[in-house]
């Protein structure tokens, strides 16, 4: 007999922070119906649930269920039994970066985008972080945006140049220190 732990996708997903309690889910549902993303998953926030802890890991993080999650936490917040679905969701989209899964969406690339833009300017810089985010994924959908771009260059609501906070040395210790708990 093998010495080594056995270690379920649900003691997986149960280990995450904010997560160990899923096993008291009742399955009510208040969390697909306040979710107001979840007409798009292919599996609602209740069914992800029940799916990690009937073991069908592979089906969830192929699908594009976890990857629509917009972080409102209606779910969390009116959970009757503090599941805490919205953690749940997110630690599955670090299980599946991590073990390589291909997000059906490009939400992964805008937060990238979105962070880098905050460790290089210690805030969002608007215009650079919506260029990466188009070159990454596709530099003709900018066109779209473009008339919106010149309505706020216009009212001075997107500078074409970054502007850096105060205390970058800071920020940056505080987003190295952050980054040792972990990939996101
Ligand atoms: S609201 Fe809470 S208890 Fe109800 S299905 Fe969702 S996670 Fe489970
Ligand atoms: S936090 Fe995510 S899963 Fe929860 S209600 Fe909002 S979008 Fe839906």
């Amino acid at each position: 007999m093998s010495d080594i732990p056995h270690t379920t996708f649900l003691d997986e997903v149960a280990a995450l922070p904010a997560c160990g309690k899923i096993n008291e889910c009742i399955q009510c549902g208040v969390c697909s119906g306040s979710c107001s993303t979840a007409t798009h998953w292919e599996y609602p926030p209740r069914k992800v649930i029940a799916m990690v802890r009937a073991g069908m890991k592979d089906e969830l993080l192929k699908s594009n269920s976890i990857w629509f999650c917009v972080s409102c936490y209606l779910c969390t917040a009116r959970c009757p039994r503090d599941i805490k679905p919205a953690n749940i969701v997110h630690g599955l989209e670090s299980i599946a970066i991590k073990e390589g899964y291909k997000p059906p969406t490009t939400t992964t690339t805008m937060y990238r985008s979105f962070a880098q833009s905050i460790v290089d300017h210690g805030r969002v810089y608007e215009f650079g972080f919506m260029l990466k985010y188009f070159l990454r994924t596709n530099p003709f959908a900018a066109l779209k945006m473009l008339p919106m771009a010149i309505q706020l260059f216009r009212h001075g609501r997107m500078p074409l140049a970054p502007k850096q906070v105060k205390g970058k040395e800071e920020l940056t210790t505080i987003i190295n220190k952050m980054g040792e708990g972990g990939d996101r």
